[in-house]
């Protein structure tokens, strides 16, 4: 709470500071183990690498196959970075940054003196180290992969969605994937720090909510146990939050991530992209879909696992 109150008073470059302290003090007593292994995720035409970082973050390095041109979303431990794209033996030429909290954007800086004429996306001028700013519905490539930039303020005012197209072969074409940073999170959403239930409404339901529901979800942290565990809160019923809670202990126990989800999970198990449904709206004593979700936060924020 504390945190929260000072960030709001405070200068971009402080809050920077403020939040680095706050994440190097979590990780004091932390057993110096990454919280995840690595894991590598084969799609049709990229390759992703999930890179554990501090406590609970997650960094992805996307590789387009064909071109070996590759991206990286909130690269917070440059170090790290660098060794994955030497084992992939790849070409690191962009950041696509999240938003500007410090453990998403705070390696930015340090990566880009490791690397000639990277650019940095994101769509906040608060974001260390950007040189590209982007907004909704921009597009550019890495490689032959897609982008599509997807605008989904309320955790921040600039956050970013990241979509990639899946693909195509003949008539077939590939589950795409989202990168959601601080936005969705398996099972969860970020919290509103700069922003209202009806844009986080916006951001879940209406744009995330209307992706083809195949498409892998890469979320920025490693929240889901928990989260599942509010979710069964909200919906002591739900059958596919009881499953999927089965199915993350299995991963968990083996120190495996948990991403990537998929939006059609998401639409069976967050309570947060499940606000219309009468069994959410009944359990936060609401009629209106916003304030649910609204109720939700405010309850989820005080939420003991
Ligand atoms: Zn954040």
């Amino acid at each position: 709470m504390l945190r929260q109150i000072a960030l709001r008073a405070c200068p971009t470059w402080l809050e920077n500071k403020l939040t680095s302290m706050y994440f190097r003090a979590k990780g004091i007593g932390f057993s110096g183990r990454s919280h995840s292994l690595s894991a590598t995720v084969d799609h049709f035409n990229m390759k992703v690498q999930i890179l554990p970082a501090l406590q609970d973050n997650y960094m992805y390095l996307i590789i387009d196959e064909a071109t070996k041109e590759a991206a990286i979303v909130d690269p917070v431990d440059p170090d790290a970075v660098i060794t994955a794209v030497e084992e992939n033996n790849v070409k690191l030429t962009k950041v696509l940054t999240t938003h500007h909290h410090w453990d998403h954007a705070g390696g930015n800086a340090k990566l880009s003196k490791s690397f000639a004429n990277l650019v940095i996306y994101g769509g906040d001028d608060r974001i260390e180290a950007i040189n590209h700013k982007i907004t909704h519905n921009d597009t550019f490539n890495i490689g032959n992969l897609s982008v599509k930039c997807l605008s989904t303020p309320c955790h921040t005012r600039g956050h970013i969605c990241y979509y990639i197209a899946g693909g195509r072969e003949g008539e077939r074409e590939y589950p795409p994937s989202v990168f959601t940073g601080d936005t969705l999170f398996a099972g969860g959403c970020g919290r509103f720090f700069e922003g209202t239930a009806d844009q986080m409404y916006k951001a879940l339901v209406e744009i995330l909510g209307s992706l083809p529901e195949e498409t892998n979800v890469y979320c920025g942290h490693e929240y889901t146990a928990n989260n599942l565990k509010f979710g069964l809160h909200v919906e002591p019923e739900n059958v596919a939050i009881k499953q999927k809670i089965d199915l993350v202990h299995t991963q968990r126990d083996k120190n495996l991530p948990t991403v990537p989800s998929t939006i059609k999970e998401e639409k069976l198990t967050n309570p947060f992209m499940r606000v219309h449904e009468s069994s959410v709206m009944k359990h936060a004593q609401q009629n209106n879909p916003v304030q649910t979700m609204s109720y939700l936060r405010r309850e989820k924020d005080n939420f003991k696992a």
